[in-house]
């Protein structure tokens, strides 16, 4: 047929009695509320997925008599208005009161700046895990009730949706977005304007509209340059997510950052924590400096200001996940801000040095320098992130630095499969949202009858493998595969298949990710997945950067094995991996992978989110499972670390992994009793379920955010800003003193150094200091206590303080003292240094200088 094809929808007109489907496909609530969600499904299941689960398109297909129909039936309208009564209870909820305690929730407000943000399959402004978690954070805030904005950007064609050709290749497709199918408004100021603010680049200045996504009780803010008054070049700003060149990035950076800033301003926002979530926001400290030098402020002030209430949370060591910007480009596009900041270009540079970009300006470091309290994502990596920033801190170990941590955790109301939400209301009472802080109500998980959890896993496998198997053939077939192939290549996913024991693997495909890992003996991988008495089958689904070519080469061997008569059916590689796939893959499947390369993996989510769900955990103890990984919830690889040749650590992690393939997971799995299922292995999913739930979700880890970071962020704001910002001024002053003063300062003993005493009596130590300009009270001279580890070194079990005394006008050399009457018998040892000290600051290594005797 010819001619030319016209589009045209029917839009259906809401019956009045469901009107209020159209308010809540207007709430992002509807991606962690699966009731919503259960809605618009129930209407028309089929159209709910070709409309991508989106609920804004949805409405505007479904049929005017499907609506008609809903609107008389008794039973949907019993569940229509019971959806909509726990939605108004959700909206009407108070503040959680441990919040409450640490935050004024009228003064205060929170806002979180990230470059993404997944909340649902349906608003693709997210690449992977990063936006996933700022997604989970903004949820968890809204349950909580916190005082709280996000900012963000609203990317016209997203980040790409992928295929895979029949070869094994990527495909990266971009498609633009209608912005009325997405669950957004304008923006409006306090005069009821559509909010304009402008950035200016080199030689223009750029307008900016904003959008407000309405989030359950927060709101999202996403900027966006796409406006008719703006030359072409600079409508594509925010056309993509991490897209374009290094100008494209510059300016996005400049938009999120600087435009951000401005974007709540026009609102008429006033946030009192500034939280730059990845450095791809650090620009927002140099918006928030030039406000107050617009003030009158002087930069150091204004930064120890700006500084005082600002949170950054850094999320990879790898290299390429830092932003690093040359000086010509700093220059081109900094030259005139500069002057608004009241500092110059060079003084700018110094605030984004650092050892491992010479020569560039690295975004971390900025964020480092502007701000106060600072994390890395779990244990592991807190650790690796402040030995990365300890140039900022040249005289502190990185042990002590104020680099701290807070472990990511995943939503549990988004991530947690239907089938155990209605088993949790069901059995344990529907107060489960509200006890994801309480281990022992989690305990009873144990109450759930063996046999119940195993056939309720096995349902999930069924669903997930029923639509693993749906997506495999649709690519297939696409692919122009035969349908003998197709049939070989997918046997494995049917519903009868429940009993093959299944193993996913699904993120970016990154190279430190390492997804082969497990093909590095592919003959005894091909025997294990084909034991005809017990098969495995493997799952893998990912995107990987365009640019990265390596990640995507990867994706071409996995597919060039899944081709292998061996491995065909055996090894399933899917297109298009998003927050739906995600879902489907972390609740369905048996068992998930992971095998970073340590320590890369700053935290890693997925496994949260399949731990949760009883999927059991194989994995590198790396990032978040380093903590999560008890001896009875999974299975642990041991990681070699980078002082490894790189073969050598992959050979013998490979082998491990294939190790515990074989000699535990496969036989655990098929250990089956008298009623067809393994005891073991439910008591090993039930530990997962249990162990995990509590300490990896969301919102742990946003009240984690709160009682270290933003309630004291908050007190350090009304500490600085106080009096016409006296504190800030004083604390830049006195900084400026202690930059002068400590290359001349000097510390030694005047002591005879006792080697032994008695119990019961103490040890008189004297030192004597040499202060320079610095007075007794702006030093702090500490003993440390501790005794010797098994490795020797030293560990810190006591600090103590000396007290000043006089001061030796020929020597100009002040005396302290301390009188030590040990708390430990025996043998110990002491350590004795002096430190700068203001009691005004966040942290009391702040500033970076010490020195040891
Ligand atoms: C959770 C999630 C990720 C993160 O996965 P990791 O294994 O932690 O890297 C990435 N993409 C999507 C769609 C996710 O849901």
């Amino acid at each position: 047929m010819n001619g030319t094809r016209y589009t045209l929808e029917v839009q259906p007109v809401l019956p009045a009695r469901l009107k209020r489907l159209d308010e809540l496909a207007n709430d992002l609530l509807y991606s962690w509320d699966r009731q919503v969600r259960g809605l618009y499904y129930r209407l028309d299941p089929t159209l709910w997925e070709l409309c991508g689960h989106n609920p804004k398109v949805f409405l505007r297909r479904v049929s005017q008599q499907r609506l008609e129909q809903a609107a008389a039936d008794r039973i949907f309208m019993e569940d229509y208005n019971r959806v909509l009564s726990a939605y108004d209870t959700y909206h009407q909820e108070p503040i959680k009161s441990a919040c409450s305690e640490l935050l004024d929730e009228r003064e205060d407000l929170i806002a979180y700046f990230c470059a993404e943000f997944g909340f649902h399959e349906s608003f693709q402004i997210y690449s992977g895990g990063l936006g996933i978690l700022a997604g989970d954070h903004c949820k968890a805030a809204s349950d909580l009730g916190l005082p709280f904005v996000a900012v963000g950007m609203l990317y016209r064609q997203g980040y790409f949706t992928q295929t895979i050709d029949g070869q094994g290749n990527q495909i990266a497709h971009y498609t633009p977005t209608h912005f009325r199918d997405l669950p957004i408004v304008p923006a409006m100021d306090r005069d009821g304007r559509e909010v304009r603010v402008h950035v200016n680049l080199p030689e223009r200045r750029v307008l900016l509209r904003v959008w407000r996504a309405k989030a359950g009780r927060i709101s999202l803010y996403l900027l966006d340059s796409d406006l008719e008054e703006n030359a072409e070049a600079d409508r594509r700003i925010t056309y993509q997510l991490y897209g374009g060149d290094v100008n494209t990035r510059m300016q996005q950076e400049i938009v999120l950052g600087i435009g951000g800033v401005r974007a709540l301003r026009a609102i008429g926002l006033h946030p009192t924590v500034w939280h730059i979530n990845e450095g791809h926001a650090a620009f927002l400290i140099l918006e928030r400096c030039r406000e107050l030098v617009a003030e009158g402020l002087d930069f150091d002030s204004a930064l120890e200001v700006t500084a005082a209430n600002t949170v950054f949370t850094t999320h990879t060591p790898v290299p390429a996940g830092h932003d690093i910007f040359n000086d010509q480009i700093m220059a081109s596009y900094f030259t005139e801000k500069v002057k608004g900041v009241g500092i110059s270009l060079e003084q700018l540079l110094e605030l984004g040095s650092s050892p491992t970009a010479q020569g560039g300006f690295n975004m971390t470091a900025l964020a480092l320098r502007g701000s106060r309290f600072r994390n890395g994502v779990s244990r592991i990596h807190g650790g690796v992130a402040s030995r990365m920033a300890a140039y900022v801190w040249p005289q502190i170990s990185p042990e002590e630095n104020p680099v701290g941590y807070i472990t990511n955790g995943v939503h549990v109301p988004t991530f947690l499969a239907r089938e155990w939400v209605n088993l949790f209301d069901m059995r344990i009472g529907g107060g489960w949202r509200n006890e994801l802080l309480n281990e022992s109500y989690w305990a009873q998980i144990d109450n759930i009858p063996d046999h119940s959890y195993w056939s309720l896993r096995q349902s999930l496998k069924t669903e997930m493998l029923a639509d693993v198997r749906r997506r495999a053939i649709f690519q297939h077939r696409r692919n122009g595969y035969s349908e003998a192939l197709i049939e070989r290549l997918t046997d494995r996913l049917r519903p009868q298949s429940t009993e093959t024991l299944t193993i996913g693997f699904a993120r970016r495909f990154a190279t430190y990710k390492r997804a082969t890992l497990i093909f590095a003996d592919p003959a005894r991988l091909a025997r294990l997945l084909n034991d005809p008495q017990r098969p495995c089958i493997l799952i893998f689904a990912g995107k990987a950067h365009p640019h990265d070519i390596p990640a995507q080469n990867l994706i071409k061997v996995i597919h060039e094995y899944s081709l292998k008569p061996e491995f065909q059916g055996r090894i399933v590689l899917l297109e298009g991996y998003d927050q739906a796939l995600a879902r489907k893959l972390v609740t369905g499947v048996d068992v998930w992978l992971n095998n970073p390369e340590y320590p890369l993996e700053a935290s890693g989510t997925s496994g949260e989110k399949a731990g949760i769900n009883g999927v059991i955990n194989l994995s590198v103890t790396d990032g978040w499972w380093a903590e999560g990984y008890n001896g009875r919830n999974g299975w642990a690889i041991t990681p070699h670390g980078p002082a490894y040749d790189a073969a050598y650590r992959d050979r013998e992690e490979a082998q491990e992994l294939l190790d515990i393939l074989e000699h535990q997971i496969i036989p655990l799995y098929y250990a089956r009793n008298g009623h067809g299922y393994s005891e073991g292995w439910v008591g090993m999913s039930k530990e997962s379920m249990k162990s995990l739930i509590v300490r990896f979700n969301a919102q742990r880890m946003v009240m984690d955010y709160v009682v270290r970071y933003y309630s004291n962020a908050r007190r350090q704001r009304l500490v600085m800003a106080g009096k016409d910002y006296a504190r800030a001024r004083e604390v830049a002053a006195w900084r400026r003193v202690v930059d002068r003063a400590w290359p001349r300062v000097r510390l030694r003993r005047i002591d005879n150094p006792l080697e032994e005493i008695r119990s019961g009596e103490a040890l008189a130590i004297r030192v004597a200091a040499y202060l320079d300009e610095l007075a007794p009270d702006d030093v702090l001279v500490e003993c440390l206590v501790g005794t010797e580890s098994e490795s020797g070194e030293f560990v810190k079990q006591d600090t103590l303080v000396f007290t000043p005394g006089a001061r030796d006008s020929q020597t100009g050399e002040t005396e302290f003292r301390l009188d030590l009457q040990p708390r430990l018998p025996g043998l110990q040892y002491y350590k004795i240094r002096m430190l700068p000290f203001h009691p005004c600051l966040s942290h009391r290594l702040e500033l970076g200088y010490m020195i040891w005797l």
